[in-house]
């Protein structure tokens, strides 16, 4: 816990913040020259990567790798809070058949959950105004979960 994020007033009576790395765990900083104090808390930098972050020095500066965001240059991995970006699953799309009156034919009827739309095969969705009974029976379905 070597990073801390320490926050006073200054003079003008705004909140400043600034970071210090600390060797040891205790909390009994107080830094001349800072004012009243506020509060200080153990601060993490947030990373969001598929991939574990790195640290690396370059020109004097210190970088989380890939996301290249400068750090101080005490950070070391167990101060970074990586954040693993969830991946978006689409959702499935519902798929009906129904054989036709005459049972010649095969309808499908879907059911799209990421825009809500349903869709048919049959040739009465087009006089039904994309309501035939196969979506009709199809959403019931799905609003009643
Ligand atoms: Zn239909």
């Amino acid at each position: 816990m070597p990073i801390v994020e320490f926050s006073n007033l200054n003079k003008y009576g705004n909140i400043r913040t600034r970071r210090f790395w600390k060797e040891k765990s205790n909390l009994s900083i107080n830094p001349s020259g800072f004012g009243p104090f506020i509060s200080y808390r153990l601060f993490k930098y947030d990373y969001e990567g598929h991939v574990a972050p790195g640290i690396v020095k370059l020109g004097g500066k210190t970088y989380i790798v890939p996301s290249w965001q400068e750090v101080l240059p005490e950070t070391r991995l167990e101060d970074i809070n990586w954040i693993k970006p969830k991946i978006k699953k689409k959702a499935e799309t519902v798929v009906v058949e129904t054989p036709s009156s005459k049972g010649d034919k095969m309808y499908k009827t879907r059911f799209y959950p990421d825009t809500g739309n349903y869709t048919c095969s049959c040739p009465g969705v087009w006089m039904s105004n994309n309501n035939c009974k196969h979506i009709k029976k199809l959403r019931n379905e799905q609003e009643g979960k």
